[in-house]
């Protein structure tokens, strides 16, 4: 195996260099998650989300993690109400059967980050996670590369993988391509015990999900196993649009105040997600990396997941690409099919970046399309 008597380091203990961990430690091999968080609980964890058949739900299978999944899914979260901005449902998927289930390709059963991330994290060997471990440099030496660590750590290893997201300090090391600015800015929050602190959106959203279009902006609202409500707002922005705005979204009464002027237009109900103390929002431009991208492999380093392909939540796969991306890298590292680390990785990145960028493409797209004058048609139509 190619990766025999090899220290692996995985940089990011997110979705995809958790699943890589798992796969790669069930094929023996000597593998390192490095995430800066303090602790398994040291952040809130974001919405829900839906995993697909031929990818999240395969790498997970691959991953001997059917059953886990089964045990922490939430059947129902995937129904979503379809609505305009004064909260008149136009479309309603509590009103169509239950059709789907393991095993369709079409069914995309919904779990919660926090519980996937659990039963990933409980998946792998004691120690295979060194928390707050943020990588802040690394160099090649001759037969690998050296890790540095904001704590003064420092570590040996003889592959890297780039797992650490949307703002990856390992991608510069594989290439000089930068995400572009997409023109669109999400504001993404959480509202705790929302039965009491958003209690009509709450009852609304049937422990399903949200949809509201309209006047070329939108809300997507999950509801969480945990009784809070997650949600994100979209809109054109400029790029500086966070600095230029001078809102402190650490204020709650700050966010309210920008959330009734560019929202005004829209139902006083959506105004409960900024009515309370007991949320947070956080501000995200999106950004994509380029969709024909394109780098030399090389023998000891590579990248999974959004630290490859970011791109904006509009497609529903970010989750699911780099869980696929896990699988398949496991894959080229340990199945004895190429004769050389640069070869497996040269396989995997080809296939991987062309996946990304089909995928981010949709992204775009249905982001253009859901902010469009006709979003609310064009997202009815998709959905029927
Ligand atoms: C508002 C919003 C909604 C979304 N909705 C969906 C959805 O419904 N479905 C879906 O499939 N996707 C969705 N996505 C996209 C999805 O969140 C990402 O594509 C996915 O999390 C990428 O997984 P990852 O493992 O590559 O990276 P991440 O999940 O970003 O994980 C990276 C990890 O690396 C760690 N890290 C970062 N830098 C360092 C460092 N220097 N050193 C050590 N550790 C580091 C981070 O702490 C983090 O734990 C959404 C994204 C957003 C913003």
């Amino acid at each position: 195996m190619l990766v025999t008597n090899k220290k692996i380091a995985i940089i990011g203990g997110g979705p995809g260099g958790l699943t890589l961990a798992r796969l790669l430690q069930q094929q023996g091999a000597e593998v390192t998650v490095y995430e800066r968080d303090s602790t398994r609980d040291a952040r809130q964890q974001g919405a829900t989300l839906d995993l697909h058949e031929e990818s999240g739900l395969r790498a997970l299978s691959a991953a001997g993690l059917l059953n886990a999944f089964r045990a922490h899914y939430r059947p129902g979260a995937d129904k979503i109400r379809l609505l305009d901005g004064q909260a008149t449902i136009v479309y309603d998927q509590h009103q169509q059967p239950d059709a789907l289930t393991f095993g369709d390709a079409h069914f995309r059963p919904e779990i919660d980050r926090g519980p996937l991330r659990d039963l990933l994290i409980d998946s792998l060997a004691p120690g295979t996670i060194v928390w707050n471990s943020q990588l802040q440099e690394l160099t090649p030496t001759p037969n690998g590369w050296q890790l540095y660590f904001a704590d003064g750590c420092t570590n040996h290893v003889h592959l890297v993988i780039g797992a650490d997201g949307a703002n990856s300090q390992v991608r510069p090391l594989v290439t000089s391509l930068r995400p572009f600015f997409t023109g669109y800015t999400v504001v993404e929050g959480n509202v705790y015990d929302a039965a009491r602190h958003a209690p009509g959106l709450w009852k609304l959203t049937k422990s399903g999900k949200l949809f509201a279009l309209g006047g070329e902006k939108s809300i997507i609202v999950s509801a969480k196993g945990d009784g809070s409500l997650s949600f994100y707002t979209c809109q054109r922005t400029t790029e500086n649009w966070v600095q230029a705005s001078g809102i402190d979204f650490q204020s709650p009464p700050q966010v309210a105040a920008w959330f009734a002027r560019d929202f005004a237009a829209w139902s006083p109900l959506w105004r409960e997600l900024f009515a309370t103390n007991h949320a947070y929002y956080v501000p995200r431009p999106q950004y994509c990396m380029p969709l024909d991208q394109d780098w030399p492999a090389q023998p000891t380093l590579t990248l999974l997941g959004d630290a490859a392909h970011l791109m904006p939540p509009y497609a529903g796969e970010g989750v699911n690409m780099a869980m696929l991306d896990a699988l398949e890298l496991s894959h080229c590292l340990t199945n004895g099919q190429f004769p050389t680390l640069l070869a497996a990785i040269s396989h995997y990145e080809t296939a991987m970046r062309r996946r990304g960028s089909e995928v981010a493409a949709i992204s775009i797209e249905s982001m253009e399309e859901i902010h469009s004058p006709n979003g609310l048609a064009w997202m009815r139509q998709v959905m029927e």
